[in-house]
């Protein structure tokens, strides 16, 4: 099974809160943190039938979990439930490593990235750095 069919297999109980072809490119070690958010927001939309709340990506950028929403319709309670769930999948993202799931720090390299990672996928992305600075 390839990364594609797994992260397809992922997503699939939370289809309806994406509008056609989910959008989600957080490696493993995050996904737990990314099934308990979709899952708050799968019981909220249910709560809220009148709101419209989209998902239209999930992703890491400068070494933070972004979840990125669409929203109408939505009354300020619910707007304040769903900034909490998603700083609360944030914050536990920023100390889990992007890779394993173990626990991690930021990281930066000297290429610029960001990136969440325990001590091992740190040090391995290291040496991948220097071998690619050194073929340059
Ligand atoms: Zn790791």
């Amino acid at each position: 099974m390839g990364i594609e069919d797994e992260t397809r297999a992922f997503v699939q109980p939370y289809r309806a809160l994406f509008d056609g072809e989910p959008d989600v490119s957080v490696d493993q070690g995050w996904w737990p943190a990314v099934a308990n958010a979709l899952d708050a927001l799968l019981a909220l939309g249910e709560e809220y039938p009148k709101a419209k709340l989209r998902v239209f990506q999930v992703k890491q950028k400068l070494g933070e979990l972004r979840i990125q929403c669409e929203l109408d319709c939505v009354p300020p309670v619910m707007r304040l439930r769903l900034d909490a769930i998603l700083h609360s999948a944030a914050s536990a993202c920023s100390v889990t490593c992007e890779r394993c799931g173990r626990p991690g720090k930021q990281m930066c390299s000297s290429f610029g990235w960001l990136r969440v990672l325990c001590d091992e996928h740190a040090a391995s992305q290291r040496e991948r750095d220097a071998r690619l600075d050194s073929e340059e």
